[in-house]
């Protein structure tokens, strides 16, 4: 800690006196000539909470995160900060702090000087200002590299710069618009961990964007799945697996099976079993389907007279996948326990066993 930092409260006990706000996302509309981004966005994230925006590549993400940090106008809908409604307001004023995907730090400037510098446009003294920054550096492990430019920098270091840049201001709000995707998969995983550390220990509410699945999975309170600009389901990570609410989010998040079967009675019957099934809006009520069956809640017994055949096995370190042909060509994968499938072959005729867990169906394909 610097001798000027001693004169100031310290940042980090500063941000942490700052109770996280809660953000109201309600009816967002927003459409750019022809394509309708956003249709209709509902979305919260309670104090302290962080919530990730998981979608495929153009289902809105960015755009949501742009119109509450007051970059982007929505054409219909409201932003709400502890229930004040802030699109009117300028994004200047909003007290949003926002992390890009690429580093977009001033080439010009120390890393020091970057963080200091939003401090600057809020007026406080110079002495404060690198105080304060001092310690947003320490906060994200930079102190040895206050005097560096961007460009001594490695990436990871450059994002840790911004992400203190965006802290230092003590913003109701932390927006973090795909942060890691820039950075190499070792340092991604460890700068996640420190995000979602920092963030915990500081409590700021914060908006997430990722399309990495498994990024949103690990780092969320909660995962706000996006489809062609609409909310399909926000749950916490958990749930968001092993209960999707719609067969969009069933087969965006992990991998699926899709195996035909026949729908009766609320189950379904397959080739080597048959499960129960979870009912939703839309979802067929009988006949011909296509079941949505995690790989992991697959088992397999060796069968001669089994309705499938081994075709492929890849080792995955603690799972291996084994991949089967049922007899009407479709690809069953199942994920075993390394050491329980090694006599799993190809050629080998399988059963397939399915788990008791209730399954989303769709149409037959
Ligand atoms: P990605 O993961 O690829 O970044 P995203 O989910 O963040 O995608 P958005 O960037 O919000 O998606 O874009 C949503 C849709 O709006 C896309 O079809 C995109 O092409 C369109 N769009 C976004 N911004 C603009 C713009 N300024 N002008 C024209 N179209 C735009």
């Amino acid at each position: 800690m610097t001798t000027a930092s001693t004169q100031t409260v310290p940042v980090a006990e500063s941000v942490a006196a700052t109770p996280g706000s809660a953000l109201k996302l309600r009816g967002l509309r927003r459409s750019f000539g022809g394509v309708l981004a956003l249709d209709g966005l509902d979305l919260e994230a309670g104090p302290g909470e962080l919530v990730s925006l998981l979608g495929p590549s153009g289902c809105g993400k960015t755009t949501a995160l742009r119109i509450v940090a007051g970059l982007q106008a929505a054409d219909e809908g409201q932003v709400f900060v502890d229930d004040k409604d802030i699109v009117s307001v300028p994004a200047h004023k909003r007290d949003m702090g926002m992390v890009f995907q690429s580093y977009s730090l001033f080439p010009n400037l120390s890393a020091l000087d970057n963080v200091a510098f939003g401090l600057r446009l809020r007026g406080l003294a110079a002495r404060a200002r690198r105080a304060r920054a001092g310690e947003l550096l320490e906060l994200t492990g930079l102190t040895e590299h206050a005097a560096k430019f961007p460009h001594e920098m490695s990436g990871g270091q450059q994002q840790r710069v911004a992400l203190a840049r965006a802290l230092a201001v003590q913003p109701k709000v932390l927006l973090l618009d795909e942060p890691l995707s820039a950075l190499d998969a070792v340092v991604r995983v460890q700068l996640r961990e420190e995000i979602r550390g920092l963030q915990t220990r500081l409590g700021i509410t914060t908006l997430f964007v990722t399309h990495d699945q498994e990024e949103a999975l690990s780092i969320s309170d909660r995962v706000a799945v996006l489809n062609e600009g609409k909310l399909e389901q926000c749950a916490t990570p958990a749930e968001i697996y092993t209960r999707p609410a719609t067969p969009f989010v069933a087969a965006f998040v992990g991998s699926m099976n899709r195996i035909p079967g026949e729908l009766r009675d609320g189950k379904v019957e397959l080739a080597g079993g048959v499960i129960p099934v979870v009912a939703t809006p839309g979802s067929p009520t009988g006949g011909p389907v296509t079941a949505l069956v995690r790989p992991e809640t697959v088992h397999l017994a060796f069968d001669d007279a089994g309705p499938a055949t081994v075709v492929r096995v890849s080792f995955r370190g603690p799972v291996t996948r084994v991949t089967s042909l049922l007899t009407d060509g479709t690809e069953l994968h199942a994920d075993l326990a390394s050491g329980l499938a090694e006599e799993f072959t190809p050629g080998r005729r399988v059963r397939p066993l399915y788990g008791p867990d209730p399954v989303l169906v769709l149409a037959a394909e």
